[in-house]
């Protein structure tokens, strides 16, 4: 027999441990199944999936044509060592050169978005010589060790200390202040300083930058006009390698199957994750150019773990790449961009606690001010009772998504209608009214 929510719940705190959580203080959400936008509780509560759980269900959830995809390569090679040929692999990694930018056109399967920054750390240091490596404060590139020290935003700091050779950079949209009055001033700006601060590490100390092409967590912030161009022919002039960190911004995202396709940039090493297999088995990859990849065919590539280049996850992300493209998904977030944008300004208008929201694709995050000034857009105690009865509210009515700092996700799987986004706005305009009441 099938389990309550509430047993559920009480034997996943008794017995498991939680990511980013102390245990006794979380209230995990019971989900019994999923189908396309919406999760249902074992009670059969539907809720519209806002976030498209971690930004990785692109497709929706159980998709039947994956769902088909998974029973038949369940038939076939599960697994096998990864020195070893496989047609899953040989498959996925020839589709992936056909869709990846420019010349990134050899992969190095790995088993999520951590592990395949960590590997570019790696292939960066290997390749160049070089032991620094360069990423903004404003950015989050996984859990592990090293991407903990990769990392910017604040989770780095309850890991360190960690390794040397990780330098922080500002990014060019800091929090409180500016590096000028409009996106070129910005541009200029940012790039003269970080010019700067390459040459008191020593350009030829720095093997690699790593960006998020649209930052993700830390505030869906597309770069300023003109940053990408201007950031690889600085990283160009001193030999340092630009790395795109797409597990987040990737697979269609942001209306593009590529984050850097809007800059028209092509990275030296892009890494991806999430939505390569929809989420559907635990895949990530690390693409490299071609001038890379003829490096490591004379030089060893000092890395491995035993599920790299898995079979099955690799035949399952064949799959969901074949959907999200095929089914014209990337076009759809395109498509409803402006439709998230004007849900997000009618907000906006309405609510005084809304500061404003912002999307590029159905990448979009809503700000919320404590003050009339909404002078800042730097994180603010999300502790706030108001944040937290907003979150209760979102739970309760039916809609989830992350409410965190003083900001919250509109995520959801790119095949949603339009429809089912103006649902999702909905329950957003009526929870607004618990912050409009604790506007200060
Ligand atoms: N990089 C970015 C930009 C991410 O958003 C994430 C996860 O959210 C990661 C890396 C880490 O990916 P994973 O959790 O699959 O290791």
């Amino acid at each position: 027999m099938s389990m309550s929510s509430e047993e559920m719940i009480s034997t996943c705190l008794e017995h498991t441990m939680f990511s980013w959580a102390a245990s006794g203080t979380v209230s995990p959400l019971p989900i019994a199944r999923a189908q396309g936008v919406y999760l249902y509780t074992p009670e059969g509560q539907k809720i519209l999936d806002f976030n498209s759980q971690l930004m990785s269900v692109n497709v929706g959830h159980s998709h039947p044509k994956i769902v088909e995809a998974i029973k038949q390569a369940a038939d076939g090679l599960i697994y096998v060592y990864p020195g070893a040929a496989t047609e899953a692999r040989a498959r996925l990694s020839k589709r992936l050169a056909q869709l990846c930018p420019g010349d990134i056109d050899c992969f190095f399967f790995t088993l999520g978005g951590a592990e395949s920054n960590e590997n570019a750390i790696k292939a960066a240091r290997l390749y160049t010589g070089r032991p620094k490596i360069l990423s903004s404060y404003r950015s989050y590139h996984g859990a592990t060790n090293a991407c903990m020290q990769l990392t910017g935003d604040p989770r780095r700091i309850h890991n360190e200390p960690g390794g040397p050779g990780y330098v922080h950079v500002m990014p060019p949209w800091p929090y409180d202040y500016s590096f000028g009055a409009d996106e070129d001033q910005i541009t200029a700006n940012h790039l003269r300083y970080l010019d700067e601060v390459i040459m008191y590490e020593g350009p030829d100390q720095i093997a690699a930058m790593f960006v998020e092409t649209v930052v993700g967590t830390n505030g869906i912030l597309p770069p300023p006009r003109g940053w990408m161009q201007g950031l690889r022919a600085l990283l160009d002039k001193h030999g340092i390698l630009l790395v795109c960190d797409e597990v987040m911004c990737g697979w269609g995202r942001t209306g593009k199957l590529f984050a850097v396709e809007h800059y028209g940039v092509v990275p030296d090493i892009l890494t991806m994750a999430k939505g390569l297999t929809s989420s559907t088995v635990p895949l990530g990859a690390m693409g490299v150019r071609r001038a890379i990849a003829d490096h490591f065919r004379e030089h060893v590539f000092w890395g491995g773990l035993t599920y790299n280049a898995h079979a099955f996850a690799c035949s399952i992300a064949l799959a969901a790449v074949d959907v999200l493209v095929d089914e014209g998904m990337v076009d759809n977030a395109a498509k409803l961009e402006p439709v998230m944008r004007s849900e997000m300004d009618r907000l906006r208008d309405k609510h005084p606690s809304v500061r404003g929201g912002r999307c590029i694709g159905l990448f979009g995050m809503i700000d919320i001010q404590r003050n009339a000034a909404g002078d800042s857009i730097a994180p603010y105690d999300g502790t706030h009772p108001a944040m937290q009865r907003l979150a209760a509210f979102f739970r309760d009515e039916g809609l989830f998504t992350f409410v965190r700092w003083g900001s919250f996700m509109c995520n959801p799987p790119l095949c949603i209608t339009e429809a089912q986004l103006r649902e999702g706005f909905e329950i957003i305009d009526r929870g607004l009214d618990i912050t409009d009441e604790a506007f200060e």
